[in-house]
């Protein structure tokens, strides 16, 4: 067999992917049809395809390139841990610096008590630590029987039996036997879709009360958590009206539920402070950690732990654990990426520069014909779109058939954008530059606008 190379034909390169490599979330068959887009480098914002193509990534590859890309920095850390110690466990009695300079880290900026860092591949593993630990935790307090963990329909937490378990992605749960016992869904706070003719306000203290209720119903003594997105992000960008999470933080502090608060995606800088939980003024029992840790240079997430739930299962064996749990490539790259956020003010400049003019130019796409609602918190953002403003009307298309049009405007106009059903999103790296938003907007408007001529000539609207 010929070497595989970048500079390989791209028609050959997508025979080859097609042949042998099988896509997350993907039909098969229709990719092989259309074939798949060859990214081949990257820099700063910017993708190149096998094309030569470049193209604005507006997703920071899936809400994980925080830094952007091309830090010879990480690449030259990885070097030289890969010479020192390129692998060690941390089972068994035995550490190593990269962990344990890591957990030292994550406890420094991780808001409250969460002074303790249980080490996972990425957000899916570390959520399937968080159901087994808090199961653990109230087994080891003598309420064994406290075992439900409460979720949210189209919540996401990844993509194993556990974590896709404690997603509530209707389109995953009918695959594969999903989800395991004593997991349970209450109805997210997306007004838009689902909020009637409430106020937001109201809504979201509605949809808090959820929770309440789920747990009067299935008994204080039986529920172990809840957990959520500080903002929904495979879900769509879904920011919650103001009422809900005061609510639901009094709800966990009343009956005693763990809060577990993933912050994959909100996590390291992405709502314009270290963690989502910051920004919306929530306090996790434990927080689930991944992509933005390592800017996604390396598969690492973690479960970031209070003292008092680490306390108890520091006095225990936890029967659990990841070969590469703590990797050292993996730790000492996020390392460097965290000093990077860190001394280059990054979430700093995201909070008081970038996120604010993103938000003033991302909302001013509201007087667009196709746009309903308009949400951001920091640089992650989405866009309802709609046949009609007015009433929040959805398409009488199928959910998705629009979006993924005016994602296919996108990627013919070079910008990354995602589509979830009719939504638009957008995660773009968070060093992206004053000139790069508006580069991203425009191009915004111009798929846009090429999304609502197809939609008339199709009859779609
Ligand atoms: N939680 C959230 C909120 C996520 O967005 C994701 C990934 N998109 C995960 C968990 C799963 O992380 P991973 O894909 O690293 O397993």
């Amino acid at each position: 067999m010929p070497a595989i190379t970048n500079h390989m034909p791209t028609a050959e390169l997508q025979a080859l992917d097609s042949a042998h490599h099988m896509h997350p979330f993907t039909t098969g068959d229709e990719l092989t049809a259309k074939g798949a887009r060859v990214i081949t480098r990257a820099n700063g914002v910017y993708l190149t395809d096998s094309e030569g193509v470049e193209i604005l990534d507006g997703m920071a590859g899936l809400w994980c390139v925080n830094i952007g890309y091309g830090r010879d920095e990480l690449a030259e850390v990885a070097a030289r841990q890969m010479r020192e110690l390129p692998y060690y466990n941390t089972f068994f009695q035995t550490t190593h610096v990269p962990a344990i300079a890591l957990a030292n880290k994550i406890a420094e900026l991780a808001p409250g008590d969460l002074n303790h860092v249980f080490f996972a591949s990425g957000g899916s593993e570390a959520n399937d630590t968080n159901i087994r630990m808090v199961r653990t935790y109230w087994a080891a307090k003598g309420k064994p029987d406290k075992n439900i963990l409460i979720s949210r329909h189209n919540a996401y937490h990844g993509s194993s039996i556990g974590s896709g378990s404690l997603g509530g992605m209707s389109g995953m749960h009918a695959q594969g036997g999903l989800p395991i016992p004593d997991i349970h869904h209450i109805n997210q706070p997306d007004w838009w879709a689902e909020g009637g003719d409430m106020t937001p306000e109201e809504f979201g203290l509605a949809r808090a009360r959820e929770l309440e209720q789920a747990i009067l119903d299935l008994g204080e003594d039986r529920v172990a958590a809840f957990i959520a997105e500080p903002v929904q992000g495979a879900g769509g960008v879904i920011v919650a009206p103001d009422s809900y999470w005061p609510e639901i933080q009094r709800i966990c502090d009343k009956y005693e539920i763990l809060l577990i608060v993933d912050e994959v995606i909100c996590g390291f800088g992405r709502t314009g402070n270290w963690f989502g939980s910051q920004t919306l003024n929530i306090r996790p029992d434990i927080m689930t950690i991944a992509k933005g840790l390592s800017s996604g240079y390396q598969p690492i997430g973690g479960s970031v732990v209070s003292d008092e739930v680490a306390k108890t299962i520091d006095g225990l064996e936890f029967n659990h654990g990841y070969t590469y749990s703590g990797h050292p490539v993996a730790s000492a790259v996020a390392l460097e990426n965290l000093r990077i956020l860190e001394e280059e003010g990054i979430v700093d400049r995201v909070r008081e520069e970038t996120a604010p003019y993103l938000a003033e130019k991302w909302h001013g796409l509201a007087d667009h014909p196709l746009v309903g609602e308009t949400q951001i918190v920091g640089m992650m953002a989405s866009l309802a779109l709609t046949p009609d403003k007015a009433s929040r009307a959805k398409f009488a298309s199928d959910a998705g058939t629009v979006g993924l049009i005016c994602r296919e405007r996108c990627f013919a106009n070079n910008l990354i954008m995602r589509h979830v059903g009719d939504r638009m999103v957008i995660s773009p790296p968070l060093v992206l530059s004053l000139a790069e938003v508006d580069v991203l907007i425009e191009r915004a408007r111009r798929a846009l606008d090429e999304c609502h001529a197809q939609l008339k000539e199709q009859g779609l609207m």
